[in-house]
């Protein structure tokens, strides 16, 4: 009785993949289970010293790094990132933080860290979307792991104009000094999980650990939805 029930609300309400627009099923919630099954996953998180890590040595105190795919300009996948940023879809972004939080489960990616920061956006920008993009893939990965989410610390204090149209160089310039940390103190110490959205040339999370750079012994992972293909 319950499957027919659902079957007839699949038939009356149905939902579609995000990335190939087919009708999902069952318990598929974002992506068929074809699109899951083919994503360009990194599987960083079983990798130590992978490329992603790689990016941000030198530069921060990078203890773990991960996303959970590649990316490129032809990938349909790209359309996850632009319903989750441009869509009004922040569902996406809790739900598919949460799936690869339980996906990086199997490794010690979560082990020890004490707080995840999502890279914030500029209360202009905020106010024009209705939610930070990083902010709700935090939330779902907060859900998955237990481990508590901090959105008030870390302020974005000046906006930025849009960064695509940017060479490498330009958007360093662009970021740096932007964030700005209340109650440092908290921090001493902690090992801290940066979230965003899409990785490219690392520039805005380094932003973000530079609004930390007074505080003693702190470490960061990063965790990203996608990363730019290498
Ligand atoms: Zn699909």
């Amino acid at each position: 009785m319950l499957h027919w029930i659902r079957s007839l609300f699949t038939l009356l309400f149905p939902r579609y993949c995000t990335v190939c627009d087919n009708i999902l099923r069952g318990d598929e919630k974002r992506l068929c289970l074809k699109c899951d099954i083919n994503l360009p996953r990194t599987y960083y998180h079983l990798q130590k010293e992978n490329n992603l890590e790689k990016l941000f040595w030198g530069r921060i105190p990078i203890e773990r790094g991960t996303a959970l795919f590649f990316y490129n300009r032809g990938s349909d996948y790209r359309a996850i990132l632009h319903h989750l940023k441009y869509k009004n879809d922040p569902v996406i972004g809790s739900i598919i933080g949460e799936q690869m939080s339980m996906e990086f489960a199997e490794s010690d990616f979560f082990t020890g860290v004490d707080v995840i920061i999502p890279v914030p956006l500029h209360s202009k920008k905020l106010r024009k979307r209705g939610y930070n993009q990083s902010e709700e893939i935090a939330k779902g990965v907060a859900r998955a792991t237990g481990i508590p989410l901090d959105t008030t610390s870390v302020k974005r204090e000046k906006d930025t104009e849009t960064q695509t149209k940017k060479s490498a160089f330009e958007r360093w310039e662009n970021v740096s000094g932007i964030f700005v940390l209340s109650q440092p103190e908290q921090f001493v110490g902690k090992h801290i999980l940066l979230v965003d959205d899409v990785l490219t040339t690392g520039a805005t999370i380094c932003a973000v650990a530079d609004a930390f750079k007074e505080v003693e012994g702190l470490r960061f992972s990063v965790l990203t939805l996608a990363v730019a293909q290498q």
